[in-house]
């Protein structure tokens, strides 16, 4: 407590050290960490939205990365995905991601959608045009069943080279998603300049659903935004039946969240992506 305290920066420092001793094993440790196979996927359904959920309505899955550390156990992603971008091990890192994502879907017997996730230095250095096609000859995944997830971070560094990007990559075939959409500046700006082909409601704005009538309106509105632009809205961190029938019942097209389903290996997901659970 702060009346203990004798100077905040001779209690203080050791800890910082502490933390920054941390990071740089942790960063040393997660560029072993692909060549260790520590790295795996988890997927997470999306659905359409419905006022009840069946494995019917089950589109497509959005994949997760995990770490298992060897003594450390689970690392969430959202502490070496950050450290990932930082040290630029992103790229070598996301390149696995997109690779294995892709690998895998292309085995499933069912055709369901796959969602990839792109970070801002993936986007913004490399050819990841290029990246992207020769994934998608090597795995002989369709084109159409990939998704790319890119939060408008990516575009605010450099706007005139992100809308190229994006229309190469669309002229692969693949889709592209605006994701955690609400949870940053300009969204209205970027919708109207790029091809955008799935808008993700960040979880933020469903949390609050049904607690405060500012969210309701919100989401209701990017609904609205979303079919006037004829790009579809999918809610993300969905995890009442109440906040499913809310948004089934405001038109919005599709759901992701814990209600629907949680990130899981794929073997959890066998019989919807039509493989036998390996044992
Ligand atoms: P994101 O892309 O917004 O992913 C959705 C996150 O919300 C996931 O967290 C997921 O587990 C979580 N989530 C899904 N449904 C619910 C729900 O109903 N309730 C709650 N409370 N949470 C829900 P996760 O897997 O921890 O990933 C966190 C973030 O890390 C992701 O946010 C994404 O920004 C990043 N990330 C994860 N995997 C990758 C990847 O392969 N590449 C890149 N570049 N980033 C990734
Ligand atoms: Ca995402
Ligand atoms: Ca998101
Ligand atoms: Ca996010």
């Amino acid at each position: 407590a702060k009346s203990q305290s004798r100077g905040s920066i001779s209690i203080f420092e050791p800890q910082m050290d502490q933390q920054l001793r941390d990071r740089r094993v942790l960063h040393q440790d997660l560029s072993a960490a692909i060549r260790n196979g520590e790295l795996s996927l988890h997927y997470q359904p999306q659905a359409r939205a419905g006022q009840t959920v069946v494995d019917a309505d089950i589109t497509g899955f959005e994949a997760l990365a995990r770490w298992i550390h060897p003594t450390r156990g689970f690392v969430p992603p959202g502490d070496f995905i950050p450290l990932a971008e930082e040290s630029g091990l992103i790229v070598e890192m996301g390149e696995w991601i997109l690779r294995r994502a892709c690998l895998e879907a292309a085995s499933w017997p069912v055709p369901l959608q796959i969602a990839v996730n792109l970070s801002p230095a993936q986007f913004m250095h490399g050819d990841l045009v290029g990246l992207v096609h020769s994934i998608l000859l090597e795995t002989g995944l369709q084109p159409g069943r990939l998704e790319l997830e890119i939060t408008e971070g990516v575009l605010i560094e450099d706007f005139d080279r992100g809308v190229a990007l994006l229309r190469r990559l669309k002229a692969l075939g693949v889709r592209i998603s605006m994701d955690d959409f609400g949870s940053g500046y300009s969204s209205l700006t970027y919708l109207q300049a790029f091809p955008f082909d799935k808008i993700k409601i960040d979880r933020a704005f469903v949390i609050n659903l049904g607690l405060n009538p500012q969210s309701a309106a919100i989401v209701r509105a990017v609904i609205g935004l979303g079919h006037g632009l004829d790009v579809a809205i999918v809610a993300e961190g969905v995890e009442t039946h109440e906040q499913l029938c809310f948004l089934a019942s405001e038109g919005c097209d599709g759901v992701q969240g814990y209600f629907i389903g949680r990130p899981a290996p794929i073997a959890q997901y066998a019989a919807l992506v039509g493989r036998i659970a390996a044992a």
